[in-house]
């Protein structure tokens, strides 16, 4: 077995031990005689897995009675319409632009009322987060919406923004468990579980109880309302079975870590090894100011696009894979999600800082 150390964006690592309880557990389920895989949804074994992976998840998070967790296919794309049109009472969405995601998001919402961009970063490539304090926010928005981590971008907010009473609703996509967070302060926060979590094509959809409306408009498709998922315990039509299994051990991984306080930790230590090293370089340079920096998605670059390629292709060589930047920022990314061991990216920084020396 070689597994090599994986900066994937998403889909991402996983932990190994989750892998190897799923590898023993693959053929024969706990004596059910099937796999995950083959089973239906409709059994007594399967409903027990979704149900402890909503009651860990609830435990996780610190998820209040009056939140729903939702299991909803369609990943995170899904959610960028299914929020607007869920949410539409006066058909204004006030959106903060900070990368490739939350303009998509905007995008997208356009399609069901008017969207006002109340803030954004796109003046320096999304290089940084804007100031959130006092924004205009419109006196009929119906929600503010944020992707509080720029997966592509590499930003993160510091502070929540102040919304002035509306509801605010983030995409956690790329920052999902990665720590603690006070769900009573959202609306919604939702994330597709690809980056941090599982296998892709799910998303997690946590969203307080009063925000869902079973009197949508007619047009909108029944798989399409949080209601359908919220009244069919998620089960409306066959959920991603398997997505929901493995995300539900992850879950379990992660209490067993000591939950979210532990994992925050290991997070920002491994952050550190990699910005204090792209502090410290002459050759790399970290692309997002200091005070936004993501502690998942961390792009950086050398200033040249050919040094850039070639030193891509060492790390690939030396068993680092996935690290090329996106092209819309360039230069490289390290996605250093939960499942990234320490040692990954104290490896990856002894071969930069070694490629560096040789490279001067
Ligand atoms: C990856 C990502 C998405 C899109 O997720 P899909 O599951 O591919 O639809 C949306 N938002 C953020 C922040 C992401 O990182």
């Amino acid at each position: 077995m070689a597994r090599v150390f994986n900066f994937s964006a998403g889909p991402a690592m996983m932990p190994l031990p989750v892998l190897e309880e799923i590898q023993a557990e693959l053929i024969d389920y706990k004596g059910s005689g099937m796999s995950v895989m083959e089973m239906s949804h409709r059994s007594k074994v399967y409903q027990q897995i979704i149900d402890e992976a909503e009651a860990d998840i609830r435990e996780l998070m610190g998820i209040p009675d009056n939140y729903k967790v939702l299991f909803v296919q369609g990943g995170a794309t899904l959610e960028f319409a299914m929020i607007p049109m869920n949410l539409r009472k006066n058909g204004v969405f006030d959106y903060i632009v900070t990368g490739t995601w939350s303009k998509k998001a905007a995008s997208e919402a356009k399609k069901y009322g008017k969207v006002n961009v109340i803030a954004t970063s796109e003046d320096r490539n999304y290089s940084y987060v804007p100031d959130v304090s006092d924004l205009p926010i419109d006196d009929d928005a119906d929600y503010v919406y944020i992707c509080e981590n720029e997966t592509i971008h590499g930003t993160t907010y510091k502070e929540l923004p102040n919304t002035k009473g509306k509801i605010l609703v983030a995409d956690q996509s790329s920052m999902f468990l990665s720590k603690p967070v006070d769900v009573s302060k959202y609306g919604i926060i939702y994330g597709g579980v690809q980056k941090n979590v599982g296998p892709a094509g799910l998303a997690i959809v946590i969203i307080r109880e009063d925000l869902i409306n079973p009197e949508l408009d007619k047009s909108v498709p029944t798989y399409c309302s949080f209601a359908t998922h919220s009244e069919n315990g998620s089960m409306y039509n066959t959920p991603n079975c398997w997505a929901i299994y493995c995300c539900g051990k992850v879950f379990k991984y992660l209490k067993k870590l000591g939950g979210l306080e532990a994992m925050n930790k290991i997070n920002q230590e491994k952050a550190a090894i990699l910005y204090d090293f792209l502090d410290n370089s002459k050759m790399f340079k970290g692309t997002v100011d200091k005070e936004y920096r993501s502690l998942m998605n961390v792009p950086f670059v050398t200033g040249d696009a050919d040094t850039d390629a070639a030193v891509v292709a060492a790390t690939k060589a030396a068993g680092f894979d996935n690290l090329k930047g996106h092209r819309s920022v360039g230069g490289l990314r390290a996605s250093i999600y939960n499942a990234m061991p320490k040692e990954g990216v104290q490896a990856l920084v002894d071969f930069l800082k070694k490629y560096e020396e040789e490279h001067k």
